[in-house]
């Protein structure tokens, strides 16, 4: 069979990855990032058959632009075009409008610009990312996956926030989730793990990177989800607050502090990087901690118990719980993180499969906990949102 090959574009305001994935078996060709977008040092590199190579962006006004052209011309290079069937865009929002993937077309991209409200770092990017896929690559199809997505099937008890319902008629102000691709990867993995079928199972996906949100997903179904009308809430994250009274937000503004230094406080020097006034990378966090620093224990604690205190409150929409899948660079990698939120899992019956723990590291996946009590595992799934947004392109096509 010929392979079908995805050219997979996630935009961000300062950076753009891209990959290319066999549809087939879900393998990344070639995988590339351009970053520091907006900046002098703005560059772009890949890996190719183990070799690593580093270009400076040309067009630093229109750095998006000219990363996908410096991409379009890789392909010629390698001979990648031929196999290309599809490009497949990465969105964060797809508002109330998409509940799964589109073929984008000049309507469609209007959409994503004006859903850009929603999300005013990320889809904005991610228009200028399609512009300049369309504008290059004019004779192949588009797609765009939008992260909101799998979170469409909440019902509304779980997306209305309790403040008055015309806010949602009016602004659409709601629970709209994200990482919806990893969560819907993963809970198919696991069903497959444990050898069922995902129409038959439920599953709490656990994204840990850094940014992180849980997930409860039953019969292939989300039922909810830790993130909200942004990216903000839920969990603690990497440099992000999570779940906060909104009051000290007001607090700190009639302290002095202005509006924007609140928000760029409460996105970007909180989270671990906040309360340890260390770092926002969990394995300088551990390092810390082993060493006996306060500030990371107390930050790895605040981590772990909010996480277990997720994935307990996700019990309640299920009548029965087969999994709980970590993923994500820390769900995937960390077994300090994953051994803690199993033990504040034992009222549940959760016990640590040591070995399976140590096991499931580096890509590896596997089983590191059971429950006999609630007949449910625990188990590492690494994700691979690439391969859906191939997939779901492919599907489409
Ligand atoms: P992003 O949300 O930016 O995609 P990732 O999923 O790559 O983030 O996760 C980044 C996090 O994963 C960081 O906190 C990092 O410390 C953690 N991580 C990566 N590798 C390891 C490891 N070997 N051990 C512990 N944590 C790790």
């Amino acid at each position: 069979m010929v392979s079908k090959n995805v050219l997979v574009i996630n935009s961000g305001s300062s950076s753009l990855k891209f990959a290319v994935i066999d549809s087939q078996s879900g393998d990344a060709l070639i995988s590339g990032l351009g970053e520091c977008f907006g900046l002098p040092e703005a560059v772009i590199g890949w890996k190719f058959n183990g070799e690593k190579v580093q270009e400076a962006i040309s067009d630093l006004e229109n750095p998006h632009q000219a990363a996908v052209s410096r991409v379009v011309k890789l392909m010629e290079e390698l001979g990648f075009c031929d196999s290309i069937v599809a490009v497949g865009h990465r969105i964060v929002h797809g508002g109330e409008k998409f509940d799964s993937a589109v073929r984008i077309d000049d309507e469609i991209l209007k959409e994503i610009e004006d859903l850009s409200e929603l999300a005013p770092l990320h889809n904005p990017a991610g228009a200028k990312g399609i512009r300049a896929a369309m504008s290059a690559y004019p004779s192949l199809p588009q797609f765009a996956v939008f992260d909101t997505a799998f979170h469409q099937t909440m019902p509304e008890k779980a997306f209305i926030y309790a403040v008055p319902y015309e806010l949602y008629e009016k602004y659409g102000i709601r629970r709209y989730g994200a990482h919806g691709t990893s969560h819907y990867f993963v809970s198919r993995e696991a069903a497959k793990m444990i050898g069922k079928k995902v129409e038959e199972t439920s599953v709490i996906t656990v994204h840990l990177g850094n940014g992180a949100s849980v997930a409860v997903v039953e019969n292939g179904i989300c039922l909810d989800t830790s993130m909200g009308f942004t990216p903000l809430a839920g969990l603690m994250m990497g440099t992000r607050c999570g779940d906060i009274d909104p009051i000290v937000i007001e607090f700190l503004i009639k302290k002095g502090w202005a509006r924007e230094d609140v928000f760029e406080m409460l996105n970007k020097k909180s989270g671990f990087l906040g309360i340890s006034e260390i770092t926002s990378d969990v394995r300088g966090i551990v390092e810390a901690m082993n060493e006996g620093n306060k500030g990371a224990k107390l930050a790895f604690d605040v981590f772990t118990y909010r996480v277990a205190k997720y994935i307990a409150s996700y019990l309640a929409p299920l009548s029965s719980l087969d999994a709980i899948a970590f993923t994500g660079g820390i769900g995937e990698n960390s077994l300090d993180v994953r051994r803690e939120v199993i033990k504040n899992l034992s009222i549940l019956g959760f016990e640590e499969d040591v070995a399976g723990n140590e096991a499931a590291r580096f890509g590896a996946s596997g089983q590191i906990a059971e429950s006999k009590m609630l007949g449910a595992k625990a188990v590492v799934i690494p994700t691979n949102e690439e391969f859906v947004i191939a997939q779901q392109s492919v599907a489409l096509l």
